[in-house]
């Protein structure tokens, strides 16, 4: 059985940040949907454009595009044990197409792998991240209120869902440094083996 991992968390919990070190260790791809919508734009493709858009303006782009995109990544992505979703699912909708793509393949979602910070602390992460990494999505006081909006309405409710399938771990990723919040996502990683 291939491993299916969700990297879970707010805008700026630190996915991207530990996903490397995670995918690293366990033999697993990276998939996330919002690098994946980046490429688009910068390719300027006609879905990037579509989504520029909704991204600049905080709001999620439509499910069939992330599910379609996830979709494709599955089959054509070979010689890994696993893979580390980050960012995907964001919505219920979009975790019961994950469900559905999964079991048509004979498998399932392996584990939630949850870092949770406090809405201060993603602010905080998110203007730091602005300084280096310049996403026009962090530049933007509007835009991140309304990813953190977005995130309540839409993603949070996913919580009980995998709680509901005793899928859901958590810890908390507000760790003075880096290195401390990598080794407790390591931690629960290890645990789930
Ligand atoms: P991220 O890099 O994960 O913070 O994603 C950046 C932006 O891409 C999000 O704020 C959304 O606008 C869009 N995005 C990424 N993943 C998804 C998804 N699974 N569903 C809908 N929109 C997404």
């Amino acid at each position: 059985m291939m491993k299916y991992y969700i990297l879970f968390g707010p805008p700026g919990a630190g996915k991207g940040t530990h996903a490397g070190a995670i995918s690293e260790k366990y033999n697993l791809k990276h998939v996330s949907t919002g690098e994946l919508l980046r490429a688009e734009i910068a390719a300027g493709s006609p879905l990037g454009l579509q989504a520029k858009a909704l991204i600049d303006a905080g709001a999620l782009v439509p499910d069939e595009i992330v599910e379609g995109m996830i979709e494709s990544v599955f089959d054509t992505v070979k010689g890994v044990d696993g893979f580390l979703l980050d960012g995907f699912p964001r919505t219920i909708a979009q975790a019961e197409a994950l469900d559905k793509i999964l079991a048509a393949r004979g498998e399932e979602v392996s584990a939630v792998v949850s870092i949770m910070i406090s809405d201060d602390v993603i602010r905080e992460r998110i203007a730091k991240r602005a300084a280096v990494e310049g996403r026009a999505d962090d530049a933007s006081e509007a835009t991140i209120s309304n990813r953190i909006a977005t995130y309540h309405a839409q993603t949070e409710p996913l919580i009980e869902y995998y709680k509901n399938n005793g899928k859901y771990h958590q810890i908390f990723g507000d760790g003075a440094t880096i290195e401390v919040n990598r080794a407790k996502v390591l931690d629960l990683m290890a645990s789930l083996q």
